[in-house]
């Protein structure tokens, strides 16, 4: 069956936050991540464990304030942008989000930079390799 997605997609992310924030998520960040990240912030990848990070099912997360906006999240804006793990820069093109064209439509209720009117196209062959980099 073919992808619903072959003639591409557009999507402008609007800086709503709405992706980072109000309910609980999991932002699973990895080793290489970990230590960017807190070379980025000058510090020490034990003080960043402990700081900005959870476990959850065996996995490092990012923590959650207790209204369960990110941690890096302030102001509505991603403090960590350049750094943020690759789950968030792969957003929206996840295998989950993308397995079904009823996935896509009922996110838009949490992102209305899906299918935005002035959206960036972006092509199948793009969607794939976010979708491959995506976890
Ligand atoms: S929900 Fe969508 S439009 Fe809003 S910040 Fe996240 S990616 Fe951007
Ligand atoms: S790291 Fe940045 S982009 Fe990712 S969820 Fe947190 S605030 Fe949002």
């Amino acid at each position: 069956m073919k992808p619903w997605y072959l003639e591409g997609v557009h999507f402008k992310c609007t800086g709503c936050g709405n992706c980072c924030a109000k309910e609980p998520g999991a932002v699973f960040i990895s080793m290489d991540e970990i230590e960017q990240l807190a070379t980025f912030l000058g510090m020490e990848k034990k003080d960043f464990l402990e700081k900005y990070t959870r476990k959850l099912h065996g996995k490092i997360t990012l923590k959650e304030h207790p209204n369960f906006d990110c941690v890096f999240l302030k102001e509505n804006r991603c403090t960590v942008y350049q750094h943020r793990p690759k789950q968030c820069k792969t957003y929206p093109f996840w295998p989950e989000l993308m397995r079904s064209k009823k996935g896509w439509d009922s996110e838009k209720t949490r992102c209305e930079g899906l299918d935005h009117p002035e959206g960036v196209f972006h092509s199948f062959e793009e969607i794939r390799k976010k979708m491959e980099e995506a976890y």
